[in-house]
Protein backbone atom coordinates (compact mmCIF):
# COMPACT_ATOMS: atom_id res chain seq x y z
CA UNK A 1 0.00 0.00 0.00
CA UNK A 2 1.55 3.45 -0.75
CA UNK A 3 1.91 5.48 2.13
CA UNK A 4 2.26 9.12 2.16
CA UNK A 5 2.69 11.60 4.73
CA UNK A 6 1.75 15.41 5.79
CA UNK A 7 1.72 17.58 8.28
CA UNK A 8 -1.95 18.02 8.54
CA UNK A 9 -4.83 15.98 7.45
CA UNK A 10 -8.37 16.54 7.45
CA UNK A 11 -10.95 14.21 7.64
CA UNK A 12 -13.99 15.50 5.96
CA UNK A 13 -14.20 18.25 3.08
CA UNK A 14 -17.29 19.89 4.50
CA UNK A 15 -17.65 23.99 5.84
CA UNK A 16 -14.69 22.82 8.60
CA UNK A 17 -12.49 20.84 6.78
CA UNK A 18 -12.53 22.53 3.68
CA UNK A 19 -11.84 26.06 5.96
CA UNK A 20 -8.66 24.61 7.34
CA UNK A 21 -7.40 23.18 4.49
CA UNK A 22 -7.37 26.86 2.88
CA UNK A 23 -5.93 28.48 5.40
CA UNK A 24 -3.79 25.64 5.97
CA UNK A 25 -2.53 26.01 2.68
CA UNK A 26 -1.89 30.15 3.12
CA UNK A 27 -0.27 29.50 6.07
CA UNK A 28 2.11 26.44 4.24
CA UNK A 29 1.32 23.78 6.11
CA UNK A 30 1.50 20.73 3.93
CA UNK A 31 -1.91 19.89 4.33
CA UNK A 32 -4.15 16.68 2.98
CA UNK A 33 -8.26 17.23 2.98
CA UNK A 34 -9.55 13.61 2.52
CA UNK A 35 -13.50 13.68 1.36
CA UNK A 36 -15.66 10.67 0.82
CA UNK A 37 -18.40 12.39 -0.67
CA UNK A 38 -18.28 15.65 -2.89
CA UNK A 39 -16.35 18.67 -1.34
CA UNK A 40 -18.58 21.26 0.95
CA UNK A 41 -19.88 18.59 3.43
CA UNK A 42 -23.55 18.71 4.21
CA UNK A 43 -23.51 22.41 3.75
CA UNK A 44 -22.96 22.80 0.46
CA UNK A 45 -24.47 19.54 -1.01
CA UNK A 46 -27.62 18.44 0.90
CA UNK A 47 -27.55 21.60 3.66
CA UNK A 48 -27.55 25.10 3.78
CA UNK A 49 -27.49 26.19 0.33
CA UNK A 50 -29.80 24.26 -1.64
CA UNK A 51 -32.32 24.45 0.98
CA UNK A 52 -32.06 28.13 0.68
CA UNK A 53 -32.26 28.07 -3.21
CA UNK A 54 -35.93 25.85 -2.70
CA UNK A 55 -36.82 28.02 -0.43
CA UNK A 56 -36.30 31.34 -2.80
CA UNK A 57 -38.12 29.02 -5.79
CA UNK A 58 -40.92 27.97 -3.70
CA UNK A 59 -41.25 31.72 -2.39
CA UNK A 60 -41.55 32.84 -6.23
CA UNK A 61 -44.00 30.18 -7.25
CA UNK A 62 -45.88 31.22 -4.69
CA UNK A 63 -45.76 34.84 -4.88
CA UNK A 64 -47.33 33.80 -8.73
CA UNK A 65 -49.64 32.17 -7.21
CA UNK A 66 -50.77 34.70 -4.53
CA UNK A 67 -51.06 37.36 -7.51
CA UNK A 68 -52.89 34.98 -9.82
CA UNK A 69 -55.91 34.29 -7.24
CA UNK A 70 -56.55 37.95 -5.83
CA UNK A 71 -56.48 41.58 -7.09
CA UNK A 72 -52.82 42.59 -5.69
CA UNK A 73 -52.42 46.26 -4.08
CA UNK A 74 -49.25 46.38 -6.62
CA UNK A 75 -51.23 46.03 -10.00
CA UNK A 76 -49.99 43.25 -10.73
CA UNK A 77 -51.68 40.24 -12.80
CA UNK A 78 -50.63 36.65 -13.31
CA UNK A 79 -52.35 33.81 -15.47
CA UNK A 80 -52.05 30.34 -14.76
CA UNK A 81 -48.43 29.72 -12.80
CA UNK A 82 -46.68 26.37 -13.46
CA UNK A 83 -43.58 25.27 -12.21
CA UNK A 84 -41.30 22.94 -14.16
CA UNK A 85 -40.00 21.27 -11.17
CA UNK A 86 -37.27 18.76 -13.29
CA UNK A 87 -35.51 22.34 -14.11
CA UNK A 88 -36.49 23.37 -10.66
CA UNK A 89 -34.24 21.21 -9.20
CA UNK A 90 -31.50 21.02 -11.72
CA UNK A 91 -31.12 25.41 -11.06
CA UNK A 92 -30.44 24.38 -7.25
CA UNK A 93 -28.20 22.00 -8.69
CA UNK A 94 -26.10 24.33 -10.68
CA UNK A 95 -25.77 26.34 -7.62
CA UNK A 96 -24.17 23.64 -5.62
CA UNK A 97 -21.84 22.32 -8.52
CA UNK A 98 -20.60 25.77 -8.74
CA UNK A 99 -20.02 26.13 -5.26
CA UNK A 100 -18.54 22.44 -4.65
CA UNK A 101 -16.49 23.25 -7.89
CA UNK A 102 -15.01 26.22 -6.28
CA UNK A 103 -14.63 24.52 -2.72
CA UNK A 104 -11.92 22.17 -5.21
CA UNK A 105 -10.45 25.22 -7.09
CA UNK A 106 -9.87 26.88 -3.68
CA UNK A 107 -7.85 24.12 -2.17
CA UNK A 108 -5.48 23.55 -4.97
CA UNK A 109 -5.22 27.48 -5.19
CA UNK A 110 -3.60 27.35 -1.95
CA UNK A 111 -1.33 23.46 -2.80
CA UNK A 112 -3.89 21.71 -0.78
CA UNK A 113 -4.41 18.00 -1.85
CA UNK A 114 -7.65 16.16 -2.11
CA UNK A 115 -8.02 13.27 -1.81
CA UNK A 116 -11.56 11.54 -2.81
CA UNK A 117 -12.07 8.72 -0.57
CA UNK A 118 -13.37 7.59 2.78
CA UNK A 119 -11.16 7.18 5.74
CA UNK A 120 -10.61 4.57 7.98
CA UNK A 121 -8.70 5.67 11.26
CA UNK A 122 -5.66 3.28 11.81
CA UNK A 123 -4.14 5.30 14.87
CA UNK A 124 -3.84 9.21 15.90
CA UNK A 125 -1.23 9.63 13.33
CA UNK A 126 -2.49 7.38 10.72
CA UNK A 127 -5.45 6.93 7.98
CA UNK A 128 -6.24 4.68 5.46
CA UNK A 129 -8.46 5.81 2.30
CA UNK A 130 -10.48 3.41 0.09
CA UNK A 131 -10.28 6.01 -2.91
CA UNK A 132 -14.00 6.70 -4.22
CA UNK A 133 -13.98 5.00 -7.55
CA UNK A 134 -13.26 1.40 -5.89
CA UNK A 135 -10.72 0.80 -8.84
CA UNK A 136 -7.76 2.84 -6.93
CA UNK A 137 -5.57 1.18 -4.54
CA UNK A 138 -5.90 1.99 -0.91
CA UNK A 139 -3.87 4.56 0.47
CA UNK A 140 -1.93 4.89 3.83
CA UNK A 141 -1.29 8.58 4.88
CA UNK A 142 0.72 9.88 8.02
CA UNK A 143 -0.27 12.86 9.59
CA UNK A 144 1.82 15.07 12.41
CA UNK A 145 -1.75 16.43 13.01
CA UNK A 146 -4.91 14.53 12.43
CA UNK A 147 -8.26 17.51 12.29
CA UNK A 148 -11.94 15.45 12.42
CA UNK A 149 -14.47 17.44 10.75
CA UNK A 150 -16.66 14.40 9.63
CA UNK A 151 -19.67 16.39 9.73
CA UNK A 152 -23.05 14.87 11.48
CA UNK A 153 -26.15 12.76 9.71
CA UNK A 154 -29.84 13.12 10.20
CA UNK A 155 -31.19 11.46 13.63
CA UNK A 156 -33.88 8.53 12.31
CA UNK A 157 -37.10 7.04 14.00
CA UNK A 158 -35.87 3.26 14.72
CA UNK A 159 -39.67 2.81 13.88
CA UNK A 160 -39.94 4.60 10.89
CA UNK A 161 -36.33 4.15 9.20
CA UNK A 162 -35.55 6.33 5.85
CA UNK A 163 -36.89 4.86 2.70
CA UNK A 164 -39.37 4.88 0.33
CA UNK A 165 -41.63 7.93 1.35
CA UNK A 166 -39.73 8.11 4.91
CA UNK A 167 -37.48 10.64 3.95
CA UNK A 168 -35.18 12.76 5.59
CA UNK A 169 -33.88 16.68 4.70
CA UNK A 170 -31.44 15.14 1.43
CA UNK A 171 -34.11 13.56 -0.26
CA UNK A 172 -36.42 16.22 0.33
CA UNK A 173 -34.46 18.77 -1.58
CA UNK A 174 -34.06 16.80 -4.72
CA UNK A 175 -37.73 15.80 -5.34
CA UNK A 176 -39.02 14.37 -8.17
CA UNK A 177 -42.22 15.39 -7.22
CA UNK A 178 -44.50 16.92 -4.83
CA UNK A 179 -46.47 15.51 -2.46
CA UNK A 180 -50.19 16.09 -2.38
CA UNK A 181 -50.07 15.68 1.17
CA UNK A 182 -46.70 15.68 3.27
CA UNK A 183 -46.36 15.34 6.87
CA UNK A 184 -43.45 16.40 8.40
CA UNK A 185 -42.13 15.34 11.82
CA UNK A 186 -40.24 18.16 13.91
CA UNK A 187 -40.91 21.38 13.78
CA UNK A 188 -37.69 22.91 14.27
CA UNK A 189 -35.25 24.55 11.47
CA UNK A 190 -35.55 21.92 8.96
CA UNK A 191 -38.93 20.89 9.46
CA UNK A 192 -40.12 24.45 8.78
CA UNK A 193 -37.73 25.83 6.53
CA UNK A 194 -38.74 23.03 4.10
CA UNK A 195 -42.28 22.06 5.16
CA UNK A 196 -43.06 25.81 4.11
CA UNK A 197 -41.61 25.44 1.04
CA UNK A 198 -43.43 22.59 0.01
CA UNK A 199 -46.57 24.62 1.29
CA UNK A 200 -45.87 26.78 -1.56
CA UNK A 201 -44.75 24.60 -3.83
CA UNK A 202 -48.78 23.10 -3.72
CA UNK A 203 -48.25 20.25 -0.61
CA UNK A 204 -50.66 20.40 2.09
CA UNK A 205 -48.47 20.39 4.93
CA UNK A 206 -49.02 19.11 8.96
CA UNK A 207 -46.39 19.74 11.10
CA UNK A 208 -46.11 17.47 14.03
CA UNK A 209 -43.91 18.69 16.75
CA UNK A 210 -42.82 17.02 20.17
CA UNK A 211 -42.69 20.25 21.92
CA UNK A 212 -45.82 22.77 22.72
CA UNK A 213 -44.47 25.24 20.12
CA UNK A 214 -42.93 25.42 17.17
CA UNK A 215 -39.04 26.26 17.03
CA UNK A 216 -38.45 25.60 20.80
CA UNK A 217 -35.23 26.88 20.83
CA UNK A 218 -36.00 30.26 19.75
CA UNK A 219 -37.94 32.98 22.19
CA UNK A 220 -41.47 33.00 22.25
CA UNK A 221 -42.19 36.64 20.81
CA UNK A 222 -39.66 36.10 17.77
CA UNK A 223 -41.99 33.23 16.81
CA UNK A 224 -45.00 34.38 16.46
CA UNK A 225 -44.54 35.83 13.35
CA UNK A 226 -43.68 32.93 11.99
CA UNK A 227 -46.57 30.91 13.65
CA UNK A 228 -48.97 33.49 11.62
CA UNK A 229 -47.68 32.99 8.61
CA UNK A 230 -47.80 29.42 8.50
CA UNK A 231 -51.39 29.85 9.61
CA UNK A 232 -51.71 32.04 6.64
CA UNK A 233 -50.11 29.77 4.25
CA UNK A 234 -52.62 26.56 5.62
CA UNK A 235 -49.78 24.95 6.89
CA UNK A 236 -51.55 22.48 10.31
CA UNK A 237 -49.47 22.47 13.57
CA UNK A 238 -49.54 19.38 15.82
CA UNK A 239 -48.06 20.75 19.09
CA UNK A 240 -47.06 18.44 22.34
CA UNK A 241 -47.99 15.79 19.54
CA UNK A 242 -45.35 12.38 19.06
CA UNK A 243 -45.51 10.37 15.81
CA UNK A 244 -45.81 6.05 16.56
CA UNK A 245 -45.75 4.88 13.29
CA UNK A 246 -45.97 5.34 9.45
CA UNK A 247 -48.07 2.44 7.40
CA UNK A 248 -49.96 2.67 4.46
CA UNK A 249 -50.01 6.00 3.73
CA UNK A 250 -51.23 7.33 7.73
CA UNK A 251 -48.93 8.54 9.97
CA UNK A 252 -50.31 7.35 13.93
CA UNK A 253 -49.64 10.07 16.15
CA UNK A 254 -50.83 10.57 19.65
CA UNK A 255 -51.08 14.17 21.41
CA UNK A 256 -50.51 15.63 25.18
CA UNK A 257 -53.80 14.12 26.24
CA UNK A 258 -53.00 10.44 25.21
CA UNK A 259 -55.05 10.84 22.19
CA UNK A 260 -54.20 9.19 18.94
CA UNK A 261 -54.60 10.35 15.26
CA UNK A 262 -54.46 8.97 12.02
CA UNK A 263 -52.87 11.69 9.24
CA UNK A 264 -52.63 11.12 5.86
CA UNK A 265 -49.54 11.54 3.97
CA UNK A 266 -48.08 10.34 1.07
CA UNK A 267 -44.54 11.29 2.20
CA UNK A 268 -43.36 12.25 5.27
CA UNK A 269 -39.96 14.29 5.92
CA UNK A 270 -38.51 13.20 9.53
CA UNK A 271 -36.55 15.99 10.72
CA UNK A 272 -35.87 15.79 14.22
CA UNK A 273 -32.33 16.69 14.50
CA UNK A 274 -28.79 15.93 13.78
CA UNK A 275 -25.83 13.83 15.21
CA UNK A 276 -22.49 13.96 15.03
CA UNK A 277 -21.29 10.97 12.50
CA UNK A 278 -19.10 8.91 14.95
CA UNK A 279 -19.35 5.73 13.78
CA UNK A 280 -18.25 3.56 10.81
CA UNK A 281 -14.76 5.07 10.56
CA UNK A 282 -12.72 3.95 13.28
CA UNK A 283 -12.98 7.11 15.21
CA UNK A 284 -14.15 4.90 18.30
CA UNK A 285 -10.29 3.18 18.57
CA UNK A 286 -8.89 6.45 19.71
CA UNK A 287 -10.98 6.34 22.53
CA UNK A 288 -11.23 10.26 22.89
CA UNK A 289 -13.40 11.64 25.30
CA UNK A 290 -17.09 12.33 24.45
CA UNK A 291 -19.39 14.77 25.44
CA UNK A 292 -22.36 13.27 24.69
CA UNK A 293 -22.68 12.16 21.17
CA UNK A 294 -20.41 14.72 19.89
CA UNK A 295 -16.25 14.53 20.99
CA UNK A 296 -15.54 16.92 23.86
CA UNK A 297 -12.89 19.49 22.35
CA UNK A 298 -11.40 22.41 24.35
CA UNK A 299 -11.60 25.75 23.67
CA UNK A 300 -8.89 25.37 20.75
CA UNK A 301 -10.17 22.23 19.34
CA UNK A 302 -8.07 19.85 20.70
CA UNK A 303 -9.05 16.70 21.68
CA UNK A 304 -8.37 14.31 24.97
CA UNK A 305 -5.52 13.37 22.32
CA UNK A 306 -2.06 15.14 21.72
CA UNK A 307 -2.15 16.64 17.84
CA UNK A 308 -5.94 15.37 17.28
CA UNK A 309 -8.70 18.31 16.52
CA UNK A 310 -12.17 18.02 16.18
CA UNK A 311 -14.31 21.01 14.49
CA UNK A 312 -18.26 21.34 13.25
CA UNK A 313 -20.90 19.25 14.02
CA UNK A 314 -18.53 16.49 14.86
CA UNK A 315 -18.15 19.00 17.88
CA UNK A 316 -21.39 19.63 18.64
CA UNK A 317 -23.76 22.21 18.91
CA UNK A 318 -24.57 24.73 17.66
CA UNK A 319 -24.19 23.12 14.16
CA UNK A 320 -24.00 25.40 11.78
CA UNK A 321 -21.86 26.06 9.15
CA UNK A 322 -20.10 29.34 10.04
CA UNK A 323 -19.32 27.77 13.12
CA UNK A 324 -17.74 24.76 11.74
CA UNK A 325 -15.66 27.41 9.59
CA UNK A 326 -14.83 29.14 12.35
CA UNK A 327 -12.88 26.99 14.09
CA UNK A 328 -11.19 25.33 11.08
CA UNK A 329 -9.85 28.67 10.33
CA UNK A 330 -8.54 28.59 13.77
CA UNK A 331 -7.13 25.05 14.34
CA UNK A 332 -4.95 25.89 11.18
CA UNK A 333 -3.82 28.96 12.59
CA UNK A 334 -3.17 27.18 15.84
CA UNK A 335 -0.86 24.51 14.05
CA UNK A 336 1.04 27.33 12.06
CA UNK A 337 1.99 28.51 16.08
CA UNK A 338 -0.49 31.44 16.04
CA UNK A 339 -2.11 31.66 19.90
CA UNK A 340 -6.05 31.78 19.26
CA UNK A 341 -8.89 30.80 21.20
CA UNK A 342 -12.27 30.23 20.41
CA UNK A 343 -14.36 32.71 22.33
CA UNK A 344 -16.58 34.35 19.87
CA UNK A 345 -18.94 36.96 21.68
CA UNK A 346 -21.60 35.68 19.69
CA UNK A 347 -22.36 32.86 17.10
CA UNK A 348 -25.38 34.16 15.17
CA UNK A 349 -28.11 31.84 14.25
CA UNK A 350 -30.61 32.37 11.24
CA UNK A 351 -33.89 30.27 10.81
CA UNK A 352 -35.00 30.97 6.86
CA UNK A 353 -38.57 30.75 7.78
CA UNK A 354 -40.89 33.30 6.15
CA UNK A 355 -40.91 35.48 8.08
CA UNK A 356 -36.49 35.15 8.86
CA UNK A 357 -35.66 35.07 12.26
CA UNK A 358 -32.34 35.93 13.58
CA UNK A 359 -30.50 35.47 16.70
CA UNK A 360 -27.30 36.55 18.27
CA UNK A 361 -25.77 37.16 21.78
CA UNK A 362 -28.17 37.70 24.50
CA UNK A 363 -31.97 37.62 24.52
CA UNK A 364 -33.90 39.26 28.32
CA UNK A 365 -34.42 35.35 28.59
CA UNK A 366 -30.96 34.68 28.70
CA UNK A 367 -30.22 38.30 30.87
CA UNK A 368 -33.20 36.86 33.53
CA UNK A 369 -31.41 33.57 33.65
CA UNK A 370 -27.79 34.68 34.63
CA UNK A 371 -29.24 37.31 36.52
CA UNK A 372 -27.96 40.09 34.70
CA UNK A 373 -29.39 43.58 34.50
CA UNK A 374 -30.00 44.75 31.04
CA UNK A 375 -32.61 47.40 29.13
CA UNK A 376 -34.07 46.22 26.46
CA UNK A 377 -36.16 48.15 23.30
CA UNK A 378 -37.95 47.31 20.31
CA UNK A 379 -38.41 48.94 16.84
CA UNK A 380 -41.42 47.34 14.51
CA UNK A 381 -40.64 46.97 11.21
CA UNK A 382 -44.63 48.77 11.06
CA UNK A 383 -42.92 52.01 11.35
CA UNK A 384 -39.66 51.46 9.21
CA UNK A 385 -40.15 52.83 5.32
CA UNK A 386 -37.88 49.69 3.76
CA UNK A 387 -40.59 47.21 5.33
CA UNK A 388 -43.32 48.82 3.85
CA UNK A 389 -42.14 48.90 0.19
CA UNK A 390 -41.11 45.66 0.25
CA UNK A 391 -44.58 44.15 1.51
CA UNK A 392 -42.78 43.46 4.68
CA UNK A 393 -44.19 45.30 8.19
CA UNK A 394 -44.82 42.02 9.88
CA UNK A 395 -41.65 41.43 12.73
CA UNK A 396 -39.59 43.69 15.04
CA UNK A 397 -35.93 44.27 15.56
CA UNK A 398 -34.83 43.97 19.81
CA UNK A 399 -31.57 44.86 21.25
CA UNK A 400 -30.59 44.16 24.66
CA UNK A 401 -27.84 45.67 26.61
CA UNK A 402 -26.23 45.76 29.82
CA UNK A 403 -28.13 48.42 31.78
CA UNK A 404 -25.03 50.07 33.83
CA UNK A 405 -22.77 50.84 30.59
CA UNK A 406 -25.09 50.07 27.98
CA UNK A 407 -23.03 47.49 26.49
CA UNK A 408 -24.98 45.57 23.67
CA UNK A 409 -25.41 41.62 25.15
CA UNK A 410 -27.58 40.83 21.85
CA UNK A 411 -29.86 41.20 18.88
CA UNK A 412 -33.06 38.99 17.85
CA UNK A 413 -35.31 40.37 14.66
CA UNK A 414 -38.13 38.34 13.21
CA UNK A 415 -38.94 39.81 9.31
CA UNK A 416 -38.68 39.49 5.57
CA UNK A 417 -35.01 39.75 4.68
CA UNK A 418 -33.36 39.67 8.19
CA UNK A 419 -31.18 37.19 7.67
CA UNK A 420 -28.80 39.77 6.05
CA UNK A 421 -28.85 41.92 9.23
CA UNK A 422 -26.87 39.18 10.88
CA UNK A 423 -23.61 40.92 9.75
CA UNK A 424 -24.24 44.48 11.96
CA UNK A 425 -25.74 42.28 14.82
CA UNK A 426 -22.59 40.18 15.09
CA UNK A 427 -20.10 43.06 14.70
CA UNK A 428 -21.64 45.52 17.25
CA UNK A 429 -21.17 42.37 19.96
CA UNK A 430 -17.56 41.28 18.72
CA UNK A 431 -16.37 45.16 18.75
CA UNK A 432 -17.87 45.71 22.35
CA UNK A 433 -20.49 48.36 20.91
CA UNK A 434 -22.39 50.60 23.17
CA UNK A 435 -26.31 51.53 22.61
CA UNK A 436 -24.46 55.02 21.90
CA UNK A 437 -22.50 53.34 19.24
CA UNK A 438 -25.16 52.09 17.37
CA UNK A 439 -27.47 54.67 17.94
CA UNK A 440 -25.49 57.41 16.23
CA UNK A 441 -24.01 55.64 13.61
CA UNK A 442 -25.67 56.98 10.24
CA UNK A 443 -27.58 54.47 8.34
CA UNK A 444 -28.66 54.42 4.89
CA UNK A 445 -31.97 55.17 4.28
CA UNK A 446 -34.67 53.88 3.60
CA UNK A 447 -33.07 50.11 4.90
CA UNK A 448 -33.93 47.65 7.10
CA UNK A 449 -30.90 48.64 8.94
CA UNK A 450 -32.62 52.14 10.33
CA UNK A 451 -34.54 49.71 12.55
CA UNK A 452 -31.20 48.38 14.42
CA UNK A 453 -30.58 51.84 14.52
CA UNK A 454 -33.71 52.87 16.29
CA UNK A 455 -34.26 49.72 18.57
CA UNK A 456 -30.62 51.07 20.42
CA UNK A 457 -32.04 54.44 20.38
CA UNK A 458 -35.28 53.22 21.68
CA UNK A 459 -33.34 51.50 24.36
CA UNK A 460 -31.51 55.16 24.97
CA UNK A 461 -35.24 56.37 25.67
CA UNK A 462 -35.41 58.61 22.37
CA UNK A 463 -36.13 56.86 19.24
CA UNK A 464 -37.10 58.99 16.46
CA UNK A 465 -39.52 57.31 14.17
CA UNK A 466 -41.73 55.64 16.88
P1 LIG B 1 -20.27 18.52 7.12
O1 LIG B 1 -20.70 19.67 6.31
O2 LIG B 1 -21.27 17.49 7.47
O3 LIG B 1 -19.06 17.86 6.31
C1 LIG B 1 -18.48 16.67 6.73
C2 LIG B 1 -17.89 15.99 5.51
O4 LIG B 1 -17.08 14.91 5.96
C3 LIG B 1 -18.91 15.38 4.57
O5 LIG B 1 -18.72 15.89 3.26
C4 LIG B 1 -18.66 13.88 4.62
O6 LIG B 1 -18.84 13.24 3.37
C5 LIG B 1 -17.19 13.85 5.03
N1 LIG B 1 -16.80 12.62 5.76
C6 LIG B 1 -17.37 12.11 6.88
N2 LIG B 1 -16.71 11.03 7.29
C7 LIG B 1 -15.71 10.83 6.39
C8 LIG B 1 -14.69 9.85 6.26
N3 LIG B 1 -14.56 8.86 7.13
N4 LIG B 1 -13.84 9.97 5.22
C9 LIG B 1 -13.96 10.97 4.31
N5 LIG B 1 -14.91 11.92 4.39
C10 LIG B 1 -15.76 11.85 5.42
N6 LIG B 1 -26.10 25.63 8.80
C11 LIG B 1 -26.07 26.98 8.70
O7 LIG B 1 -25.20 27.61 9.31
N7 LIG B 1 -26.97 27.67 7.93
C12 LIG B 1 -27.95 27.04 7.26
O8 LIG B 1 -28.76 27.69 6.57
C13 LIG B 1 -28.02 25.63 7.34
N8 LIG B 1 -28.97 24.95 6.67
C14 LIG B 1 -28.99 23.58 6.73
C15 LIG B 1 -29.98 22.91 6.02
C16 LIG B 1 -30.03 21.53 6.06
C17 LIG B 1 -31.10 20.81 5.28
C18 LIG B 1 -29.06 20.80 6.81
C19 LIG B 1 -29.09 19.31 6.83
C20 LIG B 1 -28.07 21.46 7.52
C21 LIG B 1 -28.04 22.87 7.49
N9 LIG B 1 -27.07 23.58 8.20
C22 LIG B 1 -27.05 24.95 8.14
C23 LIG B 1 -26.05 22.90 9.03
C24 LIG B 1 -24.71 22.82 8.26
O9 LIG B 1 -24.91 22.13 7.06
C25 LIG B 1 -23.67 22.12 9.13
O10 LIG B 1 -23.58 22.77 10.38
C26 LIG B 1 -22.32 22.15 8.46
O11 LIG B 1 -22.35 21.55 7.20
C27 LIG B 1 -21.27 21.44 9.35
O12 LIG B 1 -20.03 21.45 8.71
P2 LIG B 1 -18.96 20.31 9.02
O13 LIG B 1 -17.75 20.66 8.22
O14 LIG B 1 -18.81 20.15 10.48
O15 LIG B 1 -19.59 18.95 8.49
P1 LIG C 1 -33.88 20.88 15.20
O1 LIG C 1 -33.21 20.50 16.46
O2 LIG C 1 -33.80 22.26 14.73
O3 LIG C 1 -35.44 20.55 15.33
C1 LIG C 1 -35.90 19.27 15.66
C2 LIG C 1 -37.33 19.42 16.18
O4 LIG C 1 -37.90 18.12 16.26
C3 LIG C 1 -37.39 20.01 17.58
O5 LIG C 1 -38.31 21.07 17.58
C4 LIG C 1 -37.84 18.84 18.45
O6 LIG C 1 -38.63 19.26 19.54
C5 LIG C 1 -38.63 18.01 17.47
N1 LIG C 1 -38.69 16.57 17.76
C6 LIG C 1 -37.71 15.77 18.21
N2 LIG C 1 -38.13 14.49 18.29
C7 LIG C 1 -39.43 14.48 17.86
C8 LIG C 1 -40.41 13.47 17.70
N3 LIG C 1 -40.14 12.19 17.95
N4 LIG C 1 -41.63 13.83 17.25
C9 LIG C 1 -41.91 15.13 16.95
N5 LIG C 1 -41.00 16.14 17.10
C10 LIG C 1 -39.79 15.80 17.54
O7 LIG C 1 -33.36 19.82 14.12
P2 LIG C 1 -33.49 19.80 12.54
O8 LIG C 1 -34.60 20.66 12.10
O9 LIG C 1 -33.50 18.35 12.17
O10 LIG C 1 -32.12 20.43 12.07
C11 LIG C 1 -30.88 19.83 12.48
C12 LIG C 1 -29.81 20.86 12.66
O11 LIG C 1 -29.37 21.31 11.39
C13 LIG C 1 -30.26 22.12 13.39
O12 LIG C 1 -30.24 21.97 14.77
C14 LIG C 1 -29.24 23.11 12.92
O13 LIG C 1 -28.09 22.96 13.69
C15 LIG C 1 -28.97 22.67 11.50
N6 LIG C 1 -29.77 23.49 10.54
C16 LIG C 1 -29.58 24.84 10.53
C17 LIG C 1 -30.30 25.63 9.66
C18 LIG C 1 -30.06 27.12 9.66
O14 LIG C 1 -29.07 27.54 10.22
N7 LIG C 1 -30.92 27.91 9.03
C19 LIG C 1 -31.22 25.08 8.81
C20 LIG C 1 -31.41 23.70 8.85
C21 LIG C 1 -30.67 22.92 9.73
Amino acid sequence: METITTTLLIIGGGPGGYVAGIRAGQLEIPTIVVEGAQPGGTCLNIGCIPSKALIHAAEEFNKANTYAAQESALGITVENPRIDLARTVAWKDGIVKRLTGGVGSLLKKHGVRLVNGWARIIDGKTVEVQPQDGDGAPLRIRCEHLLLASGSEPVELPFMPFGGDVVSSTEALSPESIPRRLVVVGGGYIGLELGTAYRKLGSQVTVVEAAERILPSYDADLVKPVAASLARLGVELRLGTTVLGFEQGLVRVRDASNVEAQLEADRVLVAVGRKPRTTGWGLESLMLDMEGRAVKVDGQCRTSMRNVWAIGDLAGEPMLAHRAMAQGEMVAEIIAGKFREFVPAAIPAVCYTDPEIVVAGMSPLDCDREGVEFVSAVFPFSANGRAMTIEGTDGFVRVVARKDNHLILGWQAVGAGVSELAAAFSQSLEMGALLEDVGRTIHAHPTLGEAVQEAALRALGHALHI
